[in-house]
This record gives C-alpha cells, sequence and structure tokens, in this order.
C-alpha cells in the first residue's frame, strides 16, 4: 500500500511560480553573463526589435524564445552564453508615430522600451539586463558617429548628388524596395524622383569579399540566396563603340557653339557598355543611353534636340522603380550613329527611360534577337532585328518570331563573320579575346549591388559628424568632440524642402570649425537606422562603456556571434550591411575577423487561424493576455509546437492548452513520484531515446520535433496512471527546462536540488538503452537460408535487402540482379535470383 500525504493537484499556479522565479533570477543574479572570466563563452544574438507603442509582437517572442531555448541548451552543456537585447529605436517608424501622436520621439521612446522591458522579462528570457542598449542612447550613438568617420576616414564615405525615390506625403527619400508599383509602401502615395546631394559608404568595394565568404558561412541556405542575388555578379565585357564619323556630328548644337581650335580638342567620344553576352556582338543593331547620360546633350542632332529634350524632362518625373519595370518601351532617337566594332557598320544611339545611370555604365548595346526587352523595344520602334544565334537544328534565316533568349552550348553562332560556327561558351571567350586585342573591349565583372546610401533627411536619427567649413571645405567632426547630440526640438516635422528639420536649427548648425575657427555649418542629414543595426552586436559586450565602442578583448573573447536568429525580412540588408561594415573594421585594424556571424538562421512567421496577423483584420495575437491566463512556460511551449521554427505555423487559440496539459501532466509525474524501487526497463529505453532525440533536435532549432518526443515519453511515462519513479521524470525535467525554465527551477528545487537547473548539466543518454531494438529475420535466396541480418522492427524491404547484400556471406550467392523478393516484415527475406 502506498502512503499518500497529499493528492498532488492537476495543475500548477503559473502565475505564483513564474512570479517567484523570475523574482529569484533577479535577486541571484542567474541570468548574468560573466563577460570577462566566464568560460566556454557562447553569444547567442537575436535581432533585436523595434520598439513600437503597441508592444511586442507574438512574432518577436517566437524569435527570442527559439533564441533562448538554443542560449539554455548552450548553458546546460556547460557554456557561458551571453544572450544580450537592446532596441533598435531610431527610424522612420518611430518618427512617424511621434508625428502621429504629436510628442518627441525622446520622450515616446523610453516609455516604449520601458514597456517592452516589462513584456521580455515576463516571457522569462534568459537576457542579462545589464547590457541592454538602445540605438538612440547618445552613449551609443556616440560610437555610431565614430563608426562614420571611420568609414571616412578610409575613404569610404563620400557625398554625390544623385536621383533617389522621394515621398511627397512623408517627405522623405524611400530605398528602392520601399516604392511597390510606383507608389511608397507606407502611404500609397505616387512617388517622385528627386536629385539630392547624400552621404554613400561605398559597399561596392567590397562586393567581390562580400559574395565570396558566403560559401564558408553556415547560414540558412535561403538568406546565402538572398545575399548572392542582391550582390548580383555578372561575368561579362565591358565593350567601346566609337562614335561613327566625329565630324558628322560636329553638326550639333552644342559642338557649333565651340570654336574650330576647341573642336578638334575635344576627345574622341566612346561609349562604353557592359553585356553578359559579348558573343552577340554581331547582333547588336542599336545602342541605347540613359537620358541622363552626360553624352546625350553632345550627340543629340539639331533635327532631334526637341524630342530628346522631351523626352529627358518626362524621364525626370518618373520613380527609378518605375522606369525599370516599365512595360511600355519608349525612347527617342538622338539622330547619332556609333560604330558596331565587329560589323563596321554604323549602328544608330537611341535614349530610353528603362536604361538607368546609376547601373553600369549608363549606356547598352541592343541585340534585339536575343534579349526579350531589346526585342519588344525593337519591335515598338521599328528598329533592326539581326540573328546570330542558332540551334542546332536552324540556321541564320530561320526567322525571328520571338527572341532567342538560349545561351547555352549546342546554340552556336551565326552571321558573325569568322566566328559563325561556334558554340556559345567558346564565342564568348573568343570574342573577348578578340576585342581586347583591338583595343575595343576588355573582360569585367559587374555586380547588381550599388553604394550604400545613408543619408536621411529626417529628424530621429545621428546626426552624420561633418562640418561644412568655407575656408576648409568638408572637415569631420574630431572625435574627441563626439557625440554630436541630436537637439531636443519643438518641430520635427518634414518639410517639401527636402532637407532635414535640423535645418531649421540655426543655433544648432552653425559651430566653430574644428580647424580653423571660423564659422561653419554642421551636416544636417540624420544617419540610415541601418547603419545604427550594422554594428550593436559588437557593442553588447562592451555595453555602457564610454572609452572604447568595443573592448578588444572582450571582442575577441566573444566574437563572431555564435548563433543570431532573425527574420528573413531583414536577410538581405541588415546582414550584408553588418557584414560589410565588419570587413571595414578588420582592414583598419578593429576587429580580427571579417565576418560578424558564424552561424545564421531564419526563422518562420507565425499566422493565426491561417491568416496573416494584422491589426485591421484585428486577429494579433497580444502575448500579454495568453501569458496571463496560461503562464509563460506554456506560451513559450505552445509557440515553439507550432511548427518547424524555420518555417513557423498557425497559431490556434485551442493548441495552447494542450502545451498546459503536457506540462501540469510533468508537474504531477513530479509530485506523484516514488523514490524506492527500480525504474522501469521499459520506460527507461523510452526515456534515453527520448534525451537522445531532444538533444539532436534543440541545436538544430528543430523544437517542435523535439516537444513531441517528449509529450510522447510522457504518454509511456504514465501509462494506465503508473506511478513514476524518481529516475524516470528527472531528466525530462531538464529536458523540459529550455522550454519551461520556470516551472522546471520549481521542479528541480523541489527534487532536491540547490542550484538553478541550467547550471547542473543535460543529462546522458546510454546509447545501447536509446538504440532501436532490432529483430533477426533469416535470410533466403532461392528457398535456401544463407544466413540472418538484423534489422529495425519496422524495416522496409527495402532495407531488408539492402542489408543482406551488405553481408558478404549473404551476397555472393546473389549471382544476378534479384528476378522476385519475398519479405514477411520482422521475419524473413527470401531473394529470388536467376541461376
Ligand atoms: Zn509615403
Ligand atoms: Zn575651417
Amino acid at each position: 500500500m502506498t502512503e499518500t500525504t497529499h493528492a498532488a493537484p492537476d495543475t500548477y499556479d503559473a502565475a505564483a511560480i513564474e512570479r517567484k522565479w523570475q523574482a529569484r533570477w533577479e535577486r541571484d543574479g542567474t541570468n548574468h553573463t560573466d563577460v570577462e572570466a566566464g568560460v566556454r563563452p557562447y553569444y547567442t544574438l537575436m535581432m533585436f526589435p523595434y520598439p513600437s507603442a503597441e508592444g511586442l509582437h507574438v512574432g518577436n517572442l517566437f524569435a527570442f524564445t527559439g533564441n533562448d531555448i538554443h542560449g539554455r541548451y548552450q548553458r546546460q552543456h556547460g557554456h557561458t552564453v551571453f544572450e544580450p537585447m537592446g532596441y533598435d529605436a531610431f527610424g522612420i517608424h518611430s518618427e512617424n508615430y511621434a508625428l502621429k501622436v504629436g510628442v518627441n520621439p525622446m520622450e515616446l521612446i523610453p516609455q516604449n522600451i520601458d514597456n517592452f522591458r516589462r513584456q521580455l522579462k515576463r516571457s522569462g528570457l534568459m537576457i542579462d539586463w545589464r547590457y541592454e542598449l538602445s540605438t538612440t542612447d547618445p552613449g551609443y550613438y556616440k560610437w555610431t558617429q565614430w563608426l562614420f568617420l571611420q568609414l571616412y576616414k578610409r575613404g569610404l564615405a563620400y557625398k554625390k548628388r544623385a536621383a533617389v525615390n522621394w515621398c511627397p506625403h512623408d517627405k522623405t527619400v524611400l530605398a528602392n524596395e520601399q516604392v511597390i508599383n510606383g507608389v511608397c509602401e507606407r502611404c500609397g502615395t505616387k512617388v517622385e524622383q528627386r536629385l539630392l546631394e547624400q552621404w554613400f559608404f561605398r559597399i561596392t568595394d567590397y562586393a567581390g569579399r562580400l559574395l565570396e565568404n558566403l560559401d564558408h558561412l553556415d547560414w540558412s541556405e535561403s538568406t546565402k540566396a538572398a545575399q548572392r542575388n542582391w550582390i548580383g555578379r555578372s561575368d561579362g565585357a565591358e565593350i567601346v563603340f566609337r562614335l561613327h564619323d566625329y565630324m558628322e556630328f560636329a553638326g550639333a548644337a552644342t559642338v557649333m557653339r565651340t570654336s574650330t581650335s576647341e573642336m578638334s580638342a575635344l576627345p574622341p567620344t566612346d561609349i562604353r557598355v557592359f553585356t553578359t553576352r559579348p558573343d552577340t556582338i554581331f547582333g547588336a543593331t542599336y545602342l541605347v543611353l540613359a537620358p541622363e547620360h552626360p553624352l546625350v546633350e553632345r550627340i543629340a542632332t539639331d533635327e532631334e534636340r526637341t524630342s530628346v529634350d522631351d523626352y529627358r524632362k518626362r524621364a525626370a518625373q518618373q520613380d527609378v522603380v518605375a522606369r525599370k519595370v516599365n512595360k511600355d518601351k519608349t525612347g527617342v532617337f538622338t539622330g547619332a550613329y556609333a560604330m558596331n566594332p565587329a560589323t563596321g557598320q554604323p549602328i544608330p544611339i537611341w535614349i530610353a527611360d528603362y536604361v538607368l545611370m546609376e547601373y553600369g555604365t549608363g549606356a547598352i548595346m541592343a541585340v534585339p534577337g536575343h534579349d526579350e526587352r531589346d526585342f519588344q523595344f525593337a519591335k515598338a520602334l521599328g528598329l533592326p532585328i539581326t540573328r546570330v544565334v542558332a540551334a542546332p537544328s536552324e540556321n541564320e534565316h530561320t526567322p525571328l518570331t520571338e527572341p532567342y533568349t538560349d545561351s547555352h552550348d549546342p546554340a552556336q553562332l551565326v552571321n558573325s563573320g569568322r566566328f559563325n560556327g561556334m558554340v556559345i561558351s567558346k564565342a564568348k571567350r573568343t570574342i573577348v579575346e578578340w576585342l581586347t586585342e583591338h583595343d575595343r573591349g576588355r573582360e569585367v565583372v559587374n555586380y547588381r549591388l550599388h553604394d550604400w546610401c545613408i543619408s536621411r533627411q529626417r529628424y530621429w536619427g545621428p546626426p552624420i559628424p561633418i562640418i561644412y567649413c568655407d575656408k576648409c571645405g568638408v572637415v569631420p567632426v574630431p572625435e574627441s568632440d563626439l557625440p554630436v547630440e541630436l537637439p531636443k526640438v519643438e518641430s520635427f516635422q518634414p518639410d517639401d524642402s527636402g532637407v532635414s528639420p535640423l535645418a531649421r536649427v540655426e543655433s544648432w548648425y552653425r559651430v566653430k570649425c574644428p580647424t580653423c575657427g571660423g564659422m561653419g555649418r554642421r551636416e544636417t542629414d540624420v544617419s540610415d537606422t541601418f547603419l545604427d543595426s550594422s554594428w550593436y552586436f559588437l557593442r553588447y559586450p562592451s555595453a555602457g562603456r564610454d572609452d572604447v565602442a568595443f573592448d578588444p578583448v572582450l571582442t575577441d573573447k566573444w566574437l563572431p556571434v555564435d548563433s543570431y536568429i532573425g527574420g528573413n525580412e531583414h536577410a538581405v540588408l541588415h546582414l550584408l550591411y553588418s557584414r560589410f561594415v565588419t570587413m571595414v573594421l578588420r582592414d583598419a585594424g578593429l576587429v580580427p575577423f571579417d565576418e560578424p556571424f558564424a552561424k545564421f538562421r531564419a526563422h518562420g512567421t507565425i499566422v493565426r487561424d491561417g491568416a496573416k496577423m494584422s491589426k485591421s483584420r484585428g486577429n494579433v495575437v497580444n502575448p500579454d493576455e495568453y501569458i496571463e491566463e496560461w503562464g509563460a512556460d506554456a506560451f513559450r511551449t505552445y509557440l515553439m509546437f507550432l511548427g518547424p521554427y524555420e518555417e513557423g505555423g498557425d497559431f490556434q487559440d485551442r493548441g495552447i492548452s494542450g502545451a498546459k496539459r503536457f506540462l501540469d501532466r510533468l508537474w504531477s509525474s513530479a509530485l506523484e513520484m516514488q523514490r524506492s524501487g527500480a525504474p522501469d526497463v521499459d520506460v527507461l529505453r523510452k526515456l534515453h531515446k527520448t534525451i537522445r532525440k531532444v538533444t539532436e533536435d534543440v541545436p538544430r532549432l528543430s523544437y517542435n520535433t523535439a516537444i513531441a518526443a517528449m509529450m510522447e515519453y510522457m504518454k509511456v511515462l504514465r501509462a494506465n496512471d503508473r506511478t513514476p519513479h524518481v529516475n524516470e521524470v528527472e531528466p525530462l525535467v531538464q529536458l523540459v527546462a529550455p522550454f519551461a525554465p520556470h516551472v522546471a527551477e520549481e521542479l528541480w528545487e523541489r527534487l532536491g536540488h540547490k542550484r538553478s537547473i541550467f547550471d547542473c548539466g543535460w543529462p546522458s543518454f546510454d546509447p545501447e538503452l536509446a538504440a532501436d531494438e532490432l529483430v533477426t529475420l533469416a535470410v533466403q535466396v532461392n528457398g535456401k537460408t544463407r544466413g540472418t541480418i538484423q534489422v529495425a522492427p519496422d524495416a522496409t524491404q527495402e532495407d531488408a535487402v539492402a542489408a543482406a547484400m551488405a553481408d558478404p556471406g549473404i551476397a555472393r550467392f546473389v549471382t544476378s540482379d534479384p528476378a522476385r523478393v519475398v519479405f514477411v516484415e520482422g521475419r524473413l527475406l527470401n531473394i529470388v535470383v536467376r541461376a
């Protein structure tokens, strides 16, 4: 008879237990990381959130919980784990919200951060709050400005006038990806093009390195693919087209105004184009320049000048994105001709808005026979189309009803003089060699990536640390004068002038030139939020330090980041910029590594009842409500059980009760278990299999399968309401701990342990107990028993045949491919071969 002193309750009081352990962790510094002396450092980083007024989103918690489980697991494996948190609080989202409610973001953001911190603490993350940071803190952005100066010193920051997408409603510059079908993604207003002086970083200098390093990174494949695509390497050739009959265009208006001596001093005028298809050079029947191309002014003939000028004006009014995707092919003839270096024939020079000055050379050679866009343009405007590539079944006379765009062997050249009959791969090489010999081209690598524009004509960001002086020109703010503090102003509304609201604060921007002491003027643009987030991971271990941006010893110890988890929506730009900045710092001798994130995994997204969550649908999950009702442990466990972490899942209200029930059963098992006697062997087998499964699944972020394995074990543990043994329960508490840390701590304490469960290791499994039991099969060949094999009980016929063929004693009787196989699961395998 078992003596029970009290009946175990069916459920545990999540609110009370979670309150108790959060207070205990805080009191004991359980989540503190000894960044200086901790052994086996493991830096587990999550992308820091933007602290919105609405508070933490369930998507944030999904991401952070997955990271937290990973971190807690590493700690249970003996690592000193650093799991910091901060806020990406500058930028247009915060500023627009502040404008909407009419409160300065300097007052608003701290409130939002307080709310975020409360929610994050309530969800039981293993964060060391002593290292919290916000990008809006002058102690942080002092170093963001310092970073700008490091790039400036290395010649990697420069200013240029550039065409930008301008939202007349938000009164701000938009990145290309913020323009959707020609309208602003935020407000739907039609986007315009403007020319503004802006600061850029020369990220294109690093394009090759940014691309090559990807091969050695342990990152999600989809993320690497997105980076490769963004960098967009293309191998090809630059080809020089000389203007045809140079004197002929001396009739053009501008040249007419110059004297004869000046005219002869004009440089020979070449048009350079980049192409990935130098093999099609014989089919280049016209050239197209961007309307802004500087040569247009010089080559347009009198007859065409009016239409050229009109067209250029119209093009300037369109936004950059619309120009690239425009379906209607428009363009005008300049009246000038260039010579095709291969055919020696003159071809007309056109301008068209789909060619952009920002990309490549601002000029293209058009091969309408073999390019979709050129084909449409030539058809629309009546330009000649020549076939220069043909499939083996075709010849130069096969008509082109559509462009022939296959660029792979065995397609070969036609209508291409001495290159006729050559397959494409060889023709590419040979033609580039031939052009190089004649000084009409060279092999080049081109990238789609362009320089990073960091100027923002807004208020809510770190001022760019530059002073303009009439005498000295551009003067960087001395490092000892940092930070250049953002002034608190009454009016931070952007206006139509296109300059930052800071340009209205004379008392702030009027400043002495640091070099000559004369009157200077501060740069009034602030920097891009992507600059704030391009280095925050370097700051965390040194957060709060005023003497350095990042301490070299701590940096060496903690970085590169061991595991980085974040959303795929930031995967391209944030990761690219962070990698670029790290490479620059390495070249400056400031960090000893090229790549900041050894491992990156993109987490999935959560929908609700099959639909995307959004405020307008009213189906947003507010984590606070769920945590209050079910507890953080059950909420975390449910979030991780929704689906594969890297894919996400569908949040359903009824689902969470399953997670709570599982934890309740763990609770009652621990309270009802017996310490005397011995554990059951079959339960132990299941336990060791479960330990093995969870040990393998957690580091690869396969949380849903780990939870499923623990739930399955729970069924065996409590089959027929059996009373479990302590040795069957205790390891399960440790496995559950990363998912449900509060209840695990409580049970661990009740089991008699004095230290935090996260400092007491991880259960190991006995490989023999964890191994699947095997069954012995007799193997016959043509009905004669030739041996036995050991296979899993659920082995398929294929598995069994493979195992039999791996046994040389059996395989030697199988003299030809089996004609027939007889398989009786778990008992017999008979292989029939023809004699
Ligand atoms: Zn807008
Ligand atoms: Zn000066």
